[in-house]
């Protein structure tokens, strides 16, 4: 049922929003731009040797899982075969060689992130492998936050230990669902005992942050299973816990035609589970943060939102800043220097560029002065929920047309900003992804609605 708050929007209004946003939001969107070469990627990275102040953070991704997930909207291979892995290895060690002849070697990371995929597929002395890579390229110190993406029924007690002997400190589980019902939907089925088991073998082994990853709006969920499910996470007290909502986007992932569009929650449904998510975490001790994540009170990133420091990038929210996202391995996403790339999405392109000594990236954008600013805009409003006019200058035309979403209850009009109203923030995400892409990009590849 529709929850009260959003009874006077109009449904055909909140279909729109849910039914043609990403998962993610990136700025720009992730499509073949062209408009960064890889020797101006290098350039760029070579750049940042002059400001050796501004903090870099390493994203790596590992894209194998043993078997794939109906709902999967990550870059993955499954595989078998662990030498596949260890060429991988050996061509992220040929990547990493490009990036620190531009960077600098030894340059200290401020944030190391590993993800995929299932980073933790990787057996014990590929992990290893992998983190000497990293030092060998990088400086990790005490001050590195360092965290890795986890698939819980690959989290052995001996493995947990080793993650935790190499330096990761926040550990990241992605969880998605506990009703059997949705699991046995979408192919990834754990118990919440597990879950128990697996986050208090990693506190006894020394993490110091444990996030809790959900998925809403997955095949067969249902608001009394759904609510299941958060009573069950909240009782296991993770420090953190991220929403995501689901994309059914079947012609761009195949695999997602083995799920049933008529088991799919609609839309209004989609919001109901949302609300229920930050009703039930809200009313735990949580904080609600930015668009889809809830923080413990005390935690760094619940800090961060209190005192304005907050800052958003590819690998999510962080508490203290990310000015550069370097990205390695096959997909990944970075921010280098006001310049966007992501690289190959296949392995063979990825591989092949690198045997060639060229940056393996398949599309680049260059922000200009007018992108800076959105980006920037865009940014504030997801961190801080308000945009100052001063910020959006240059900005005018969306400054006014986001001001309108006030007539739904969505914004309210300050003297000097927009600010995002309870409601609105239900919306954010919807909202963020229309204003990234209506201007840099002159056809809205989602279709995502305007109203006014
Ligand atoms: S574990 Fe994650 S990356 Fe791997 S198939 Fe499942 S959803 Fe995709």
């Amino acid at each position: 049922m529709i929850p009260e708050l959003f009874r006077d929007i109009p449904r055909e209004l909140i279909d729109r929003f849910e039914q043609t946003v990403p998962a993610a939001i990136a700025f720009p969107p992730a499509v073949n731009g062209h408009r960064l070469t890889a020797s101006q990627y290098g350039e760029s990275l070579r750049g940042l040797r002059d400001l050796d102040q501004e903090p870099v953070g390493l994203y790596v991704h590992i894209p194998f899982c043993p078997v794939r997930c109906l709902y999967c909207a990550c870059h993955t291979t499954v595989t078998h075969d662990a030498e596949k892995i260890d060429q991988y290895l050996d061509d992220l060690a040929r990547e990493m060689d490009l990036v620190a002849d531009g960077l600098g070697r030894g340059r200290a990371l401020s944030h190391l992130h590993l993800g995929g995929g299932t980073p933790n597929y990787l057996s014990d002395s590929q992990l290893i492998r992998l983190i000497d890579l990293v030092e060998s390229h990088f400086r990790l110190d005490a001050a590195t936050v360092t965290s890795i993406e986890c698939n819980p029924k690959r989290a052995s007690a001996g493995q947990l230990e080793l993650l935790r002997a190499l330096g990761f400190k926040h550990l990241s589980l992605g969880i998605q669902e506990l009703d059997p019902a949705v699991q046995r939907a979408i192919g990834r089925i754990h118990s919440s005992d597990l879950i128990r088991d697996v986050c208090a073998t990693a506190r006894a082994a020394g993490f110091e942050g444990i996030t809790l990853d959900l998925v809403y709006g997955l095949p067969n969920q249902s608001e009394a299973g759904f609510r299941h499910t958060l009573e069950q996470v909240v009782a296991i007290a993770p420090d953190r816990v991220r929403c995501y909502s689901y994309s059914h986007r079947p012609a761009a992932r195949p695999h997602q035609y083995a799920i049933d569009p008529g088991s799919l929650p609609t839309p209004a449904e989609k919001l109901a589970l949302l609300y229920q998510a930050v009703r039930t975490f809200t009313d735990s001790g949580y904080r609600w943060i930015g668009v889809d994540c809830f923080a413990r009170d005390g935690d760094t990133l619940a800090e961060a939102q209190l005192t304005r420091r907050l800052c958003h990038t590819g690998i999510g929210y962080t508490s203290t800043p990310i000015k550069h996202l370097v990205a390695c391995g096959v997909s990944s996403l970075g921010e280098v220097d006001g310049a966007f790339v992501q690289n190959e999405t296949g392995i063979g392109a990825w591989r092949q560029a690198l045997a060639e000594g060229r940056f393996p990236i398949s599309w680049g954008h260059k922000m200009s002065e007018s992108d800076r600013r959105r980006h920037d805009a865009l940014r504030h409003l997801m961190c801080h929920l308000e945009l100052p006019a001063s910020l959006a200058r240059g900005l005018e035309e969306d400054y006014e047309r986001l001001g309108r979403y006030a007539e739904l209850g969505l914004m309210e009009v300050g003297p000097d900003r927009l600010r995002v109203t309870p409601r609105g923030r239900y919306f954010l995400r919807s909202l963020c992804t229309q204003h990234a892409v209506s201007v840099a990009w002159s056809s809205n590849q989602w279709g995502v609605p305007r109203i006014a």
